[in-house]
């Protein structure tokens, strides 16, 4: 293991943050239970003094596909996995052409778009060095509970890469900001979008600093330039005040703040 000073205003695709000092974790490393672990840092607001925290080295890049079985690193970029399903006709990759991150980040949120998954898709996952079945993972809507560090996941596959489904998907995703953000920054509540309520209180378009609920989106809080984490949280903080006055629901946070 090794420390590596990142610096997040660079490294999180929303730009917030400031050089912090990450333990990077090797191949045969025991993994610290005192320090939290992120993934390529999409779906992260990074404070200027976030508890201890680690990442997974380039060791656990890596992709084998062996008799039907697809084992992947958890420190694989999306990107890297869906053209290897691509490139070898793999069903049910299609969805992840919209979702940057690590492998890692991808199972910790059970990231996905509308129904597709990736627990839908995934076998079992290699946490804190013991491979653990899916039907003992708890998980559900963008939660998964992994209690501990991803370092693997297996994939039973079979053949049919759809460019049908991949298109489809990408066309969906074209609404989306192209300003800095995290991606959706609330969960939606049952029933209902977190975007639609943020504009039903006044909020899209609303700015503190160079942080913003976005014009195009709703429930993207974007960063034109330098923005905060104090301007960030100020944002969310106001959002769930504001819609739990008016339809008492309280928001939870998509976007993980440490
Ligand atoms: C423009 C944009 C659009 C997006 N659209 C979507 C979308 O449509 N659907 C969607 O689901 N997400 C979306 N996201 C969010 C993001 O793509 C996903 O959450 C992604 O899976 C995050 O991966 P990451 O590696 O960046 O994880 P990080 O942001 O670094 O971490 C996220 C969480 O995962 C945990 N984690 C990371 N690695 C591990 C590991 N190895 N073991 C255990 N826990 C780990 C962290 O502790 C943290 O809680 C979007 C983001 C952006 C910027």
């Amino acid at each position: 293991m090794y420390i590596k000073t990142i610096d997040f205003s660079k490294f999180s695709s929303i730009k917030v943050g400031v050089p912090i000092e990450v333990l990077m974790i090797e191949r045969d490393d025991e993994i610290p239970k005192d320090r939290m672990i992120i993934g390529h840092a999409n779906n992260l607001l990074v404070s200027s003094s976030p508890e201890p925290l680690m990442m997974l080295s380039k060791d656990f890049s890596f992709m084998e596909l062996e008799d039907e079985v697809l084992t992947v690193g958890c420190a694989t970029p999306t990107g890297k996995l869906l053209s290897f399903a691509k490139k070898n006709n793999l069903k049910g990759f299609e969805f992840i052409s919209k979702l940057p991150g690590s492998i890692g980040g991808m199972l910790a949120m059970n990231a996905g778009v509308k129904s597709y998954e990736i627990f839908n898709i995934l076998d079992a996952i290699k946490i804190d060095g013991v491979w653990v079945e899916k039907k003992d993972i708890e998980h559900g809507y963008r939660f998964a509970k992994l209690d501990g560090v991803a370092t693997e996941v297996r994939f039973k596959i079979t053949k049919g890469f759809s460019t049908e489904l991949l298109d489809e998907l990408v066309n969906l995703r074209s609404n989306q900001p192209k300003t800095a953000s995290a991606g959706s920054a609330f969960k939606n509540p049952e029933g209902d979008y977190a975007g639609r309520l943020i504009e039903e209180v006044g909020l899209k378009g609303v700015s503190k600093g160079a942080m913003q609920w976005s014009e195009v989106h709703a429930n993207f809080l974007v960063n034109h330039g330098g923005g905060t984490f104090e301007e960030a949280k100020y944002l969310i903080d106001l959002a769930k005040k504001k819609i739990f006055e008016k339809f008492n629901v309280m928001l939870k946070e998509e976007v993980k703040l440490f």
